[in-house]
């Protein structure tokens, strides 16, 4: 049964160890073990069958994780999907994965009434919540009704147990196909890297539909025995406030998270000593966000991670944070990470090239895609488009997006290091870096800004005042833009592809 034979394992271990809690309800590892066996038979009587995929477009509850655990336990394939799509993108979705069952919460009503108007796959809506759809099968009582017996499933580890669409910065969403191994191997470099116990409790309020908030701390701490906290609204306060009643242990935001975490008011009130690390991944993340909160000493590791890569690719350590803030650390123990030229030779410290992976957490492939999986991984080996380096000493810095890099006469930049030095400015919130088409070099470059005090402005000038000195003059924005917010997707990467298809025009 693959990743479903964890839930097994803790029943028998630890069963009264609390896995998982949403709001009030609240799970032992036995309980859960339980309520996912339902699910799996319940499935299985609607005529969910091995490889089939299960779409869903579930909020962080914790039917977002019986239902992917319950896949798992009969050989299919969850297709979690970002709820803050459209209904267009969704359909795509769900007509590409040909999924025959679709589990939604109630709150996604309004999307999957659209949904339902569209020519699709899908043959039986599955209600989480109150007011189901009359002709909707309601997931409560499919649990309840069914049997608490362990499904009998031969589930390989090479398997596919989920499927994730990647978020589409650069794209068409192509769906990541994730194995049982990949997602087990990933929890395995994770607890090999970082602190986790199996006392931990961590808060996941990242969304689950992404790699990030799944399998960051999710699937590596259920791995353990450890708690899960889920919430499924994003409030900086609330936060806070959870990190102090729950007694959170660890936590993983995306950078746009940690730095509305920032903006709490009387943030040094809030008791959350009962934080013992801290990790940030997903998008490059400001150095000034990782220093305010090493200044109030919780320990801050950036990490790097990609959905093809089950995510987790590399972490600083704490034995080097704050020596090497800018870091994503070294490669976990079972996955190895070159970085390469055009020609595929191995580029000396302190060059750049592109950051390709080797290892058990190496996605299969993208569904339905064999010329794309044949670009993205050759010999074994996951080109992930980013550009890195290491240092002297091994530790790895991504430079930026491939797709990102501008070249302006002749030069390459990379907009994170102009960023870099920009989120330094006292009246910068958010800044993206592009570049635009120039006839006399090639591309210039673009700042395009939000400020923290909206009644000021900020003229090129004065951009040019404040990084003269602080890097090259060919990096110095030609162009200033001030906005009120930077475009961002649901998981808060800045999504360049629009901002510069307008400033094309
Ligand atoms: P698409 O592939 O469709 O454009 P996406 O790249 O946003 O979507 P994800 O798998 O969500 O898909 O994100 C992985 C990417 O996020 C990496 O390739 C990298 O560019 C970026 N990233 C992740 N962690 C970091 C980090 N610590 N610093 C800089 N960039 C990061």
């Amino acid at each position: 049964m693959g990743i479903g034979s964890w839930l097994v394992k803790h029943s028998k271990v630890r069963p009264e160890r609390l896995a998982l809690v949403y709001h009030d309800r609240r799970f032992t590892y036995s309980e859960l073990n339980e309520r996912v066996n339902q699910l799996a038979h319940g499935l299985l009587s609607l005529g969910v069958r091995k490889g089939d995929r299960v779409d869903a477009l579930l909020l962080n509850t914790n039917e977002m994780v019986e239902a992917m655990f319950a896949c798992a336990k009969i050989g299919a394939i969850f297709v979690p999907i970002n709820f803050r799509l459209s209904v267009d993108e969704v359909l795509y979705i769900v007509n590409d994965s040909r999924a025959y069952h679709f589990i939604y919460d109630v709150r996604m009503k309004p999307l999957v009434d659209q949904l339902r108007t569209k020519e699709s796959s899908v043959q039986t809506y599955i209600h989480v919540g109150s007011n189901p759809h009359k002709e909707d099968t309601v997931y409560e009582e499919l649990v309840v009704n069914s049997s608490k017996s362990e499904p009998q499933f031969e589930v390989p580890f090479d398997g596919v147990h989920m499927m994730m669409y990647t978020s589409g910065t650069t794209g068409r969403p192509k769906g990541a196909m994730l194995t049982h191994g990949n997602t087990q191997w990933n929890a395995i470099n994770s607890i090999h890297s970082t602190p986790f116990d199996n006392n931990d409790i961590t808060l996941s309020v990242a969304p689950l539909f992404h790699i990030g908030g799944m399998s960051v701390f999710t699937t590596p701490l259920m791995y353990k025995g450890g708690t899960i906290i889920l919430d499924d609204v994003f409030d900086p306060v609330r936060i806070m406030q959870k990190i102090h009643e729950e007694r959170i242990t660890c936590l993983f935001l995306v950078p746009a998270m940690w730095q509305a975490l920032m903006t709490v008011p009387n943030f040094e009130d809030y008791n959350i000593s009962s934080l013992r690390f801290a990790v940030s991944g997903g998008a490059p993340c400001p150095i000034t966000v990782i220093e305010f909160f090493q200044r109030r000493d919780i320990p801050f590791y950036e990490g790097f991670g990609l959905t093809e890569t089950a995510p987790f690719v590399s972490i600083l350590d704490k034995e080097n944070t704050i020596r090497k803030n800018g870091s994503v650390g070294k490669e976990p123990m079972h996955t190895t990470v070159r970085i390469v030229d055009p020609n595929d030779r191995d580029v000396p410290p302190n060059f750049v090239g592109e950051l390709i992976v080797k290892g058990p957490n190496v996605m299969a492939g993208y569904w339905n895609k064999p010329e794309e999986t044949k670009e993205a991984i050759k010999n074994g080996w996951f080109y992930t488009g980013d550009l890195a380096k290491f240092d002297d000493e091994g530790f790895i810095y991504i430079v930026d997006r491939k797709k990102d890099m501008i070249i302006t006469g002749g030069e390459n930049v990379y907009p994170i290091e102009i960023e870099q030095v920009l989120y330094r400015h006292e009246n910068i919130a958010e800044v993206a870096i592009i570049g635009f088409p120039d006839e006399k070099w090639g591309e210039s470059i673009k700042a395009i800004i939000a400020l923290k005090d909206k009644s000021k402005t900020l003229t090129v000038q004065e951009v040019e005042g404040f990084l003269d000195g602080k890097i090259a003059r060919f990096k110095i924005p030609k162009q200033v833009e001030v906005v009120e917010a930077l475009p961002r997707n649901a998981t808060g990467k800045i999504l360049k592809t629009v901002l510069r298809q307008k400033t094309k025009v």
